[in-house]
């Protein structure tokens, strides 16, 4: 027989394999209801293990910003932000595709799952801008 007291990965094996699929998951808790991230084994607003991953939306704003100003010769600056996802949660992230400091409180922003030094994460890119073109 097998052992059944122990159903699939953990949550952090379940977060990386979202990433490695180009997916950003959260949890979903299905006793309250709540949004997680990072991925936890237990529902911080009510204590519940019945945690869901769910994909996320992509959806944020950003919360506050700052730039890391890397040496001469070591890399490029980077925009850092706390984004707060359409579904709760906040979370530290970098913001690409964007000048250093150009980044706005307030901005909305969409995750995708990028890679830096070799590690997949989460990264921010601004959203796109309303369509513009036709004159309508
Ligand atoms: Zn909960």
């Amino acid at each position: 027989m097998a052992d059944t007291r122990f159903q699939g990965p953990g949550p952090d094996a379940v977060f990386e394999a979202g990433m490695a699929e180009g997916e950003f998951r959260i949890q979903c808790c299905g006793s309250c209801g709540a949004h997680i991230h990072y991925p936890r084994a237990l529902c911080p607003e009510c204590g519940s293990a019945e945690l869901d991953s769910v994909r996320a939306s992509g959806e944020g704003t950003v919360h506050a910003t700052s730039v890391v100003r890397v040496r001469p010769g070591h890399g490029e600056d980077y925009n850092i932000a706390l984004v707060d996802l359409a579904e709760g949660p906040r979370m530290m992230t970098r913001v690409v595709d964007i000048e250093p400091g150009a980044v706005r409180i307030g901005d909305a922003v969409t995750a995708f799952v990028g890679e830096i030094e070799g590690n997949r994460v989460v990264l921010f890119r601004p959203a796109a801008a309303p369509a513009s073109g036709g004159d309508r």
